[in-house]
C-alpha cells in the first residue's frame, strides 16, 4: 500500500515490550528518570569500500565506525536502546505519556520508518484499523506529513552524527564484542550509573575515532565462527557465563552443541 492516512488513537499499544533507539541526550534523559538502557552490537565485515553508488553501503557506512577484528576490517553499529518489558515507564495507566512534552524522537515518528530501506507496512505496527485514515501521510511511498519528514530527518542526521560516541561509550565501558550484522545483535546491559557517567563524559568531552580498536564476533552458529576465522578475524560461539555481562539475540537457530 503506497498512499497512507494516519491518525494516532491513544491506544496505547506502541508503547509496550520495546527497544527504542535513542539519541545521547535521549539516553542521559532516560537513565536520569529511573530508566534501563542497553547497547544493542553488531559488526559489519568491510574489507573493502563498496563502489559508489551502493546507497545501502553508503546508509550502513554513515551510521558505523571502522575497526578491526584481527585483520579484518569491520565496521561497529551500536543502538542505545531504552529497554522495558510490559508498559513503558513513563505510560500512565489512562494510555497517556507521561513525558509527551520530552518524548523521545522514535515515539514522536511512530508509525512512520526512519531507515529509507525499509518500507512503512500498517500490518507491522500496533496501531489499531481505525488509525490508518484522515491525516495524509505518505503518497506513493514518500512521507508527505510534514512534521513526522522533518522527525526523520532529525532522526537520521543524529544517528549519523552520534556513530562514534556510541562506539566511545563501548570502549569506555570496556566493551568490545558484536553479533555478525544481520545475524543478531549482542545486548550489552551495563550498570545504570556507570553508563550515565560514561555518557556526560563523552557528550562534555567527544574523542576522535579510533581505528586500530579490535572488535571480537560473536556468534550462536558454528559456520559462522568458522567462516569468520578463516577471513583472519577472531570471534568465538556465544557460551554465556555467569561473569557475562551481554546477551546474545539472534535472528537463526543456534548450531547444535
Ligand atoms: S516515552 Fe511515551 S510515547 Fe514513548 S514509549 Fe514511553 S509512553 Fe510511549
Ligand atoms: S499504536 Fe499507533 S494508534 Fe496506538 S498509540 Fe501508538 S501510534 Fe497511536
Amino acid at each position: 500500500m503506497d498512499d497512507l492516512n494516519f491518525e494516532c488513537t491513544g491506544c496505547g499499544n506502541c508503547c509496550h515490550d520495546l527497544r527504542l533507539a535513542l539519541t545521547v541526550t535521549e539516553a542521559i534523559d532516560w537513565l536520569q528518570r529511573g530508566g534501563q538502557m542497553e547497547l544493542l552490537c553488531e559488526a559489519i565485515p568491510w574489507p573493502v569500500e563498496p563502489e559508489p553508488g551502493n546507497a545501502q553501503a553508503e546508509y550502513k557506512r554513515a551510521r558505523s565506525t571502522p575497526a578491526m577484528s584481527g585483520t579484518l576490517p569491520v565496521r561497529i553499529s551500536i543502538i542505545l536502546a531504552a529497554a522495558f518489558t510490559g508498559a513503558c515507564p513513563n505510560l500512565h495507566a489512562d494510555m497517556r505519556c507521561g513525558i509527551y512534552e520530552q518524548r523521545p524522537l522514535v515515539c514522536r515518528i511512530y508509525p512512520a520508518e526512519i531507515n529509507p530501506f525499509v518500507a512503512l507496512v500498517p500490518e507491522n505496527k500496533g496501531c489499531p484499523s481505525e488509525a490508518w485514515q484522515k491525516t495524509p501521510l505518505q503518497r506513493q511511498g514518500v512521507l508527505v506529513d510534514e512534521t513526522t519528514y522533518h522527525l526523520v530527518q532529525q532522526s537520521r542526521r543524529a544517528n549519523q552524527l552520534e556513530a562514534p560516541l556510541r562506539t566511545q561509550i563501548c570502549l569506555e565501558l570496556g566493551l568490545n564484542s558484536a553479533a555478525l550484522a544481520n545475524e543478531g545483535f549482542l545486548i550489552h546491559a551495563p550498570e545504570s550509573d556507570a553508563l550515565l557517567a560514561a555518557l556526560q563524559r563523552i557528550q562534555a568531552a567527544p574523542a576522535s575515532q579510533d581505528t586500530t580498536t579490535e572488535w571480537v564476533f560473536v556468534s550462536n552458529r558454528t559456520e559462522t565462527v568458522e567462516t569468520l576465522l578463516s577471513v583472519g578475524a577472531t570471534g568465538h560461539l556465544v557460551a554465556p557465563t555467569p561473569a557475562d555481562t551481554f546477551r546474545y539475540h539472534g535472528f537463526f537457530p543456534s548450531s547444535p552443541s
